[in-house]
């Protein structure tokens, strides 16, 4: 990857953006909300509409000079709508909580009721916790997932959402290994006559590849972020029926957000585009397969897997039942230095804090776009277990540093030219 002009003006910006491209080759990104863009992508999101205003929508914009922005605006939507089957959809949140934003927006009042799971389960921020706008502009009661199981228990949700009467109830995880029931959750929404908001931030490559079943149709509002496993680049997505069509755009523009960020946008065009070929349901299955495929490795090591296991593209490792002295940061920061990039976790019924948590979670989105296989990612349990293990000794993080190498080397990411993808 060149920084041709940026080279010449502005070494240091160059010199941290070229050690942040070695950074991703020479890692495992095992983070679960992260993944690798095309080139393609990158050029879009790269391009000269980024000096473009374009505040409105398609053919009906403020400022002159948007055709190309239309054209760009215009594709992203009908790709997506390809894609997901939405009657309606929205391209311009600038991220998946900027898309929940613009929901909340358009069908709550301030002090209205959410009901959605608690974060150290599994949910997210913009779902309504204290320390994010949702949590304190409206009310907020939260489900958790079954302590036994690790699973949303639909029918105890549903008695929860009829005692708390809320008028939007939401799914959509960030640490749910599980495959979401779409229908479950809008019985517990129908009981109290609530909203739905389906957020798909982790999933929308799965949902669009059909390996995760697709809550459009079922819930009234689907979101999204555009950069985990659709791989189109940062942003977010609204989907909705034709009836909400002008809430949700009036509520995105003009009511949280100016001018839409036209190079992201085109990002996500091209973006959607690459899900649309063929090849793309190989790779969310694939993606899949390998998460399962370490999920059941790291079992015969003997962890814990909440949920015991996965349908989706991550694990959670609950790290208690066989490490009950060793805190997902001690595990996060010694699997950092071997270059295994992921995060620690809260776990289901959590006894520690946020900041030093039980558990670690894992995704294979990014190793699968970098070519990675069942075989391939058996070996990385194996080199996340020995770090497990022995999280403080560095003879074993130095093997399983000199081991991520031959494997970084093995599915490189870039070489001299560029991205080596596909
Ligand atoms: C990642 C995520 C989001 C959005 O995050 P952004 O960083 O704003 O794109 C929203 N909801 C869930 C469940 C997520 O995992």
């Amino acid at each position: 990857m060149h920084f041709d002009h940026l080279q010449s003006t502005d070494p240091e910006v160059t010199s941290a953006l070229e050690g942040e491209v070695k950074r991703q080759n020479d890692t495992l990104a095992m983070i679960a909300s992260e993944n690798h863009v095309s080139e393609a992508v990158l050029e879009a999101q790269g391009s000269a509409l980024t000096n473009k205003y374009a505040e409105g929508y398609p053919d009906e914009r403020y400022y002159g000079g948007c055709e190309f922005a239309d054209d760009v605006e215009q594709l992203a939507i009908d790709r997506a709508e390809e894609l997901y089957g939405a009657e309606h959809i929205n391209v311009q949140p600038h991220s998946g909580s900027q898309a929940n934003m613009g929901v909340y927006l358009a069908v709550l009042d301030p002090g209205d009721k959410i009901l959605s799971l608690d974060l150290t389960h599994g949910g997210h921020l913009s779902h309504g916790h204290p320390a994010n706008f949702a949590g304190q502009v409206y009310e907020v009661d939260q489900y958790e997932v079954d302590p036994e199981s690790g699973r949303i228990d639909y029918d105890e949700l549903r008695t929860h959402a009829e005692e708390y009467d809320p008028d939007i109830v939401v799914s959509g995880y960030s640490a749910y290994p599980r495959t979401v029931d779409w229908e479950g959750i809008q019985a517990a929404a129908d009981v109290a006559d609530a909203y739905h908001l389906a957020d798909i931030a982790h999933i929308t490559g799965l949902v669009a590849a059909g390996t995760h079943p697709s809550p459009v149709g079922i819930a009234d509002f689907v979101t999204g972020s555009t950069h985990k496993t659709i791989r189109a680049g940062r942003g977010g997505i609204i989907m909705c029926d034709e009836e909400h069509a002008d809430d949700i755009d009036n509520a995105v523009f003009p009511g949280m957000q100016g001018g839409p960020l036209m190079h992201n946008i085109a990002g996500k065009a091209v973006g959607f585009g690459e899900a649309l070929e063929p090849g793309f349901e190989e790779y969310a299955e694939q993606t899949v397969a390998n998460a399962k495929a370490m999920g059941d490795r790291l079992q015969e090591h003997g962890l814990d897997l909440v949920s015991g296991g996965t349908d989706n593209h991550l694990v959670l490792i609950d790290l208690r039942p066989s490490h009950p002295d060793t805190t997902g940061k001690d595990v996060e920061q010694s699997l950092e230095e071997a270059g295994i990039v992921l995060n620690a976790n809260t776990v289901p019924g959590e006894t520690r804090s946020a900041f030093n948590p039980s558990g670690i979670r894992a995704g294979t989105p990014g190793l699968t776009t970098r070519g990675f296989d069942e075989d391939a990612c058996r070996e990385v349990a194996d080199l996340i277990y020995e770090v497990v293990d022995a999280p403080h000794d560095e003879d074993v993080v130095a093997e399983v540093s000199d081991r991520v190498d031959e494997l970084t080397d093995e599915f490189a990411l870039y070489d001299d030219e560029g991205l080596v993808y596909e």
